[in-house]
């Protein structure tokens, strides 16, 4: 590739020694220098083409470091199915009225799995097994709860996927077949009990590819260069072929990093060789393998993820995919064996058993009792810390994977359904993520969507308004232009843990890089680094905040290389 200077840019390149330049050149790929235009026109060579920007503000390509790409595709659901009429029910009426009237219109459908919407809608009053076999008896019915970390399920449903009275449950206080007083199921099953349900229908290669291509595309056209792909249930033989026959073919622009997810205790003593496996036969350039992914424990809003103290309105404390000592031990080989380590940790305990361990590690390392730590670990999603805790990320040196768009309400749960879920003081301080980053651990961001139904909720500029303002920008009604305005949204508690412009950069960039271990490579506009940057045609931190979430990059270069439209 020819060498090539771009000037009269305000360049902000996340070099902390630098953070501000003019000009920088590009060749092979590769920043060569980074400055003011003069010495960038000095040091290129006499031949280099050189690209006026007009002021236009530049930064670098953007890491999504928890997507579901593949996952995404498979739990389908875009804009004409009809499998998901459910999302603005407010009661348990309102739902069965919708399962009703869709039973209708698809009399001799098999199967209805069908997203309900919100937890909340059905708290003080669920919906059971009981009152859907009231509406379909014969043909299986399945409710996925919006988060998709639940389900109820009719009894035809319960017996297609060979649940039974006596069935054990895979994780206790995780996953579970939930019963009720006299140890009847009611037909609520919760996180990977889930799993038989969401690959009923497995995607054709062509729609996977098809897939792959759409949702790679608006994330690039959102200006992501590099994607950590958080894992996938199902199929991840099927799913890796494809990403590795696509690249060959050209079509992954994008650096992939892929993980081998465990989300039942039973994949865990083989985890290592299954890893090994699939890096073996599936590495490329572009899709990479470094990563172990866990699922190591469940959501707040089903009583899921595991706590330190009890819920509120339950008593109880959910629970962990394997014990504090089981996970020591696995991520004592990851070690040895030098594979970088992503959990799942919603809850305060379950990060707090990920924390023991990386400690306990570390000690036995520094002593000499222990292989040397040199792993990555990254703790994802973290809503709820103990207090004590959230020093221990920089401590450790763990990261702490957070997703913005949740910071303007968790995941749209308001305040009263937190305080109620984990008590009054715990339910406001909720989603930390600016403690963690004031205390200088190392904080990521990442969309983490498994939804194709509102795509701007992918976009990482969505997670910057949201991470800036902690308020919704789909808020209230959209004005003549079709726009709404997060302004006036309430501001989600506590109003402290509103993130500045910078840290949102930083952890969408060179702390993303820090993750996956390659930020010697990406993450800043830096000479010796990818040519990975963003031309937009406004300063972020000039603009109203507000507005952030509608940015769209003008060009997008990857590896110096302009990147169009799929
Ligand atoms: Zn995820």
């Amino acid at each position: 590739m020819k060498e090539y200077i771009v000037t009269n840019a305000q360049v902000y390149t996340q070099d902390t020694n630098n953070p501000w330049a003019e000009a920088f050149a590009v060749k092979d790929g590769i920043f060569t220098c980074v400055g003011t235009n003069d010495e960038v026109r000095r040091q290129a060579g006499e031949t280099a083409k050189e690209y006026d920007m007009g002021g236009r503000f530049i930064m670098p390509g953007i890491v999504d470091s928890h997507a579901h790409i593949a996952m995404s595709v498979f739990l389908g659901g875009d804009d004409e199915d009809d499998s998901m009429p459910m999302y603005d029910c407010k009661s348990k009426k309102e739902v069965l009225e919708k399962l009703r009237t869709l039973v209708k219109k698809h009399p001799f459908r098999l199967f209805y799995a069908m997203f309900y919407g919100k937890m909340e809608v059905l708290a003080e009053d669920p919906i059971t097994r009981d009152d859907l076999d009231k509406i379909v008896r014969f043909r299986p019915v399945i409710l996925v709860e919006e988060e998709c970390h639940s389900a109820i399920l009719n009894s035809a449903a319960l017996k297609y996927f060979g649940v039974r009275e006596d069935t054990e449950d895979i994780a206790p206080g995780l996953s579970v077949y939930e019963r009720d007083e006299s140890g009847r199921l009611t037909g609520m099953i919760t996180e990977m009990t889930m799993v038989p349900i969401l690959s009923t229908e497995t995607p054709t290669e062509k729609q996977l590819r098809s897939g792959i291509t759409k949702l790679i595309s608006y994330l690039i056209s959102r200006g992501v260069t590099t994607i950590f792909d958080a894992g996938n249930m199902t199929e991840e033989d099927m799913i890796f072929r494809t990403f590795k026959a696509m690249d060959e073919e050209g079509r992954i622009p994008v650096r992939m990093f892929m993980c081998h997810m465990l989300w039942h205790p039973d994949m865990v003593p083989d985890a290592i060789k299954e890893f090994k496996k699939y890096k073996q036969k599936y590495e490329t350039d572009n899709v990479r393998f470094d990563t172990m992914k866990m699922m190591f424990d469940g959501t707040q809003r089903i009583h899921t993820a595991c706590m330190v103290e009890p819920y509120a309105d339950t008593g109880t404390c959910g629970g962990t995919l394997i014990s504090e000592d089981a996970l020591l031990e696995f991520m004592r080989a990851l070690n040895r064996e030098g594979i970088d380590f992503h959990l799942h940790t919603v809850g305060e305990e379950a990060v707090r058993r990920v924390m023991n361990c990386v400690e306990r590690l570390r000690e036995e390392g520094a002593s000499g009792e222990g292989a040397p730590f040199r792993i990555t670990v990254t703790c994802a999603h973290d809503e709820v810390l103990r207090p004590e805790d959230v020093q221990r990320f920089q401590e450790l040196g763990i990261v702490a994977n957070f997703t913005p768009s949740w910071n303007g309400g968790n995941c749209g749960a308001a305040p009263e359904v937190m305080q109620n879920l984990l008590g009054p003081e715990r339910g406001l301080r909720t989603l930390q993520s600016r403690t963690v980053f004031d205390t200088g651990a190392v904080v990521s961001f990442s969309s983490d969507e498994v939804e194709l139904h509102n795509m701007d909720h992918w976009s990482p500029f969505w997670g910057m308004e949201v991470g800036v303002t902690r308020q919704d920008p789909d808020y209230g009604e959209a004005d003549a232009d079709g726009r709404k305005n997060g302004q006036t949204a309430p501001v989600y508690a506590p109003a402290a843990e509103r993130m500045t412009l910078e840290q949102m950069i930083e952890g969408y960039t060179i702390n993303g890089a820090r993750q996956l271990g390659i930020d010697d490579r990406i993450g800043s506009i830096e000479a010796g680094k990818d040519a990975d940057f963003l031309v937009l045609s406004e300063d972020l931190f000039a603009m109203d905040p507000y507005r952030l979430h509608d940015v769209v990059p003008e060009r997008v270069y990857i590896k110096g290389k302009l990147q169009s439209v799929l």
